[in-house]
């Protein structure tokens, strides 16, 4: 057993290195090598000391720590994630909300550009509804694959490029959700170093990061079904851009903001509920 001693070594070893929130980080990796009671206990069995030093260095080096650790959480379920797949963000359970407010068991459900596949197993585990899950790259599809199975739900997991909307003939969506990437080129040169260890292909938009909503929008718009809707997260300055695309596509946008105000989806209805 070592101290409590541990916990302030690796928060200030952290802090030297420029993690942005060290106490938390600190914390997280005690919780995820010793347990939750060496939080409490300040106690830390001397069997886990070689992997939290082989952590912290990792983390020292810029790897997030939800690489390191290769699971992290999503509306209170667990995912895998790792090099090649892009983090769960907290804002993005604000389109799994929006899925519960309106769908159900009966609801036939897409996802574009799903990564790890947080949005549509989230959905999946909440409302019931059937969903399909698309994504193109290797590496991110064998993470959704991985996921569907670890959250046991019956998630379709089609490997196609989200921008071909002939995929899936015959079926019509209820709902259709898209966290594709949206960052601009300005954006992509001021990354903070953690983000630069995940995938470009889920980050970058195009010059003006719109590229992906240019795509989608209209390829899709025709595959809801009657009072079905579209939702895309969104950068928090890109909400007139993304509603006017909604509006050429023939669709109703409303902009939704996530819990700390900034615009963050765009929602597209089928039918005028104003
Ligand atoms: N929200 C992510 C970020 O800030 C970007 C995700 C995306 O492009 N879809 O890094």
């Amino acid at each position: 057993m070592v101290s409590r001693e541990k916990l302030r070594e690796i928060t200030s070893t952290l802090a030297s290195a420029g993690v942005f929130d060290p106490v938390f980080e600190a914390r997280e990796i005690i919780r995820e090598y010793a347990g939750a009671s060496a939080l409490m206990t300040g106690e830390v069995r001397e069997e886990a000391l070689p992997v939290i030093d082989a952590a912290v260095k990792r983390r020292v080096a810029g790897e997030p720590l939800q690489y390191i650790f290769g699971q992290w959480e999503f509306y209170g379920l667990p995912f895998y994630v790792g090099r090649g797949v892009l983090i769960p963000r907290p804002e993005t359970e604000l389109l799994t909300d929006i899925a519960a407010q309106r769908l159900d068991s009966g609801s036939t459900v897409l996802d574009l550009c799903s990564g790890t596949g947080c949005i549509p197993v989230s959905i999946a585990v909440r409302t019931g509804a059937k969903c399909y899950a698309v994504e193109l790259y290797d590496e991110a599809f064998s993470y959704l694959e991985r996921n569907i199975e670890l959250n046991g739900v019956p998630v379709t997991a089609v490997k196609a490029d989200a921008r071909d909307s002939s995929i899936l003939p015959g079926v019509s969506f209820d709902a259709i959700f898209s966290n594709p990437p949206y960052l601009t080129e300005t954006e992509m040169c001021s990354l903070m170093r953690e983000v630069r260890h995940e995938p470009p292909s889920a980050l970058y938009g195009g010059t003006d990061g719109l590229d992906f909503y240019r795509a989608l929008i209209p390829a899709w718009a025709g595959r809801l079904a009657p009072g079905g809707f579209l939702a895309v997260e969104i950068g928090e300055t890109q909400g007139a851009a993304v509603a006017q695309l909604m509006t050429d596509a023939g669709l109703y946008p409303r902009i939704i903001k996530d819990p700390a105000g900034a615009d963050r989806v765009v929602c597209g209805e089928t039918a005028d509920i104003s």
